[in-house]
């Protein structure tokens, strides 16, 4: 398999090659040439362990490594002992036709540890192999920075330093990330507000001088292989749900970055039988937009609204990328002269284009949820069978339930559990979520992190006083 960018300014590269990079040279993400067709293996992957599917899609992508390196990556990443079950990313049905699909239940109760947790294997395996180390520069207002920092911690050739904002995320989360104690990983809290976090990264990683220097990595939600390794679970998904390879399903997705939701549509490219991709938002509903106008407006920072779906709250969509190159033919002047707009006018428009026809055939539709479309669902659910639904798949729910269709099996992904959230769990229903044994009392374990004003410079002083 081979890798371009989107933007088509790249050497053709291998998957171990674009394994440890963020954006690719020329500014777009990183693509395979092509999404290889699995429909007459289908069948034979029913029976298949999370592990062993995990090992299936992830050898066609990544075909320049050993398959036994493979196999025992993912075979160490994917067990009961850090996903909670046999089955990893169990279902249950929720009403008659719609199913959750649950991804919550690894080490931060977010559906990123599936992609982070492997993620962390195969950065240290090129690691070693190449003998390197990387020091991981990253901004979180939650989920992502707590699942890169438990998949990386204890990692003798890495360091993470993760910018979060001071005063600014919940305890649960902040105790999630600072009572690491790992000698590895540095909590940097930032006097200010998550974009200030962001532009701080931003900025440091756009020096490529101090970046080469002292070998500053990324984990974000561009990286290829966590896209990949979320394609996984809609296989998984599918067949739990269905009996033979002749049923068709569709999935509600709760999206920001649009990276979960890209990852399905690689699984409907690759010939799994899914109808439709519906993409759940929360009031930041930039997405909701273009699938329902074909204008693909960003917004301003200050225009995101602070929600009570957090891990939704996004003003670009920064994986809509590769969804829309493959809308454009895969050409990537077309797509260059997209992003120029954006760049110039702040959006683009593909309705009066030949490019919406695409889309249209493309499986997918949108919907969009509010904090009370957020907390009626949360408590509607609860008053029916006693399942706390967590804020991001109560939006999923929502949007789910409006755009379902007769005999189609609706998966719902649940993308974190409601332990995480219990402020908006206590306004929907009036009590606290149930935590998972592990994390009773953790906001009293002592935490570690560094104070720090929103400055440049002392943010680099930092990094370069304790970057491997
Ligand atoms: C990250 C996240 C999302 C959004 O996922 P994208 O891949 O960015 O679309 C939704 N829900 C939760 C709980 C998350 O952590």
């Amino acid at each position: 398999m081979q890798y371009l960018s989107t933007r088509g300014k790249m050497a053709p590269a291998r998957f171990r090659d674009i394994l440890l990079e963020g954006l690719a040279p020329d500014g777009g993400l990183v693509v395979p040439s092509r999404y290889p067709r699995v429909d007459s293996l289908l069948a034979g992957w029913r029976g298949l362990s999370y592990a062993e599917l995990a090992l299936e899609v992830l050898s066609l992508y990544a075909d320049d490594y050993e398959r036994s390196e493979l196999a025992r990556l993912v075979g160490a990443t994917y067990v009961p002992a850090v996903f909670g079950s046999e089955e990893i990313t169990p279902s249950v049905q929720i009403e008659p036709g719609m199913h959750l699909l649950q991804l919550s239940h690894g080490p931060t109760l977010a559906f990123k540890d599936i992609a982070m947790q492997l993620l962390g294997s195969l950065f240290e395996a090129e690691l070693d192999r190449r003998q390197e180390v990387l020091n991981i520069l990253g901004a979180t207002s939650g989920d992502t920075g707590s699942a890169a920092e438990v998949a990386l911690r204890g990692r003798a050739r890495m360091r993470v330093f993760m910018l979060s904002p001071l005063g600014r995320m919940s305890a649960f989360q902040r105790a999630q990330m600072y009572s690491l104690l790992d000698e590895n990983i540095f909590n940097l809290a930032i006097e200010g507000s998550f974009d200030d976090c962001q532009d701080l990264v931003k900025a440091i990683g756009s020096d490529l001088a101090f970046k080469r220097r002292h070998r500053l990595g990324a984990v974000n939600s561009i990286n290829w292989a966590r896209i990949v390794a979320q394609v996984v679970y809609y296989f998984r998904g599918y067949f739990s749900v269905t009996k033979d390879e002749s049923e068709v399903v569709d999935f509600c997705v709760p999206s920001g970055n649009f990276g979960n939701v890209l990852a399905g549509w690689i699984a409907r490219q690759m010939g799994l039988p899914i109808g439709r991709l519906v993409v759940a938002t929360n009031e930041n509903d930039v997405l909701d937009e273009f699938f329902r106008s074909g204008r693909y407006r960003v917004r301003a920072g200050k225009e995101t609204r602070v929600t009570s779906s957090p891990s939704m709250d996004i003003s670009k969509a920064s994986n809509f990328e590769r969804f829309i190159f493959d809308m454009v033919d895969r050409d990537p002047q077309v797509l260059r002269e997209l992003w120029w707009q954006i760049d110039t006018e702040g959006c683009f428009d593909l309705k009066d284009t030949p490019f919406w026809n695409a889309v249209a055939a493309s499986g997918f539709v949108s919907g969009r949820s509010n904090h009370a479309d957020r907390l009626a669902t949360i408590r509607g659910q609860f008053e029916r069978d006693g399942r706390v639904l967590d804020p991001h798949t109560a939006d999923g729910v929502k949007v789910a339930r409006e755009l379902r269709r007769e005999k189609v099996p609706m998966i719902c992904l649940e993308t974190a559990l409601p332990a995480k959230f219990s402020e908006t769990i206590r306004e929907a229903i009036g009590r606290e979520p149930d935590r998972p044994a592990a994390f009773v009392g953790i906001e009293d374990l002592p935490q570690r992190f560094e104070q720090l004003p929103a400055d440049l410079a002392r943010v680099r002083e930092f990094v370069q006083t304790h970057a491997l």
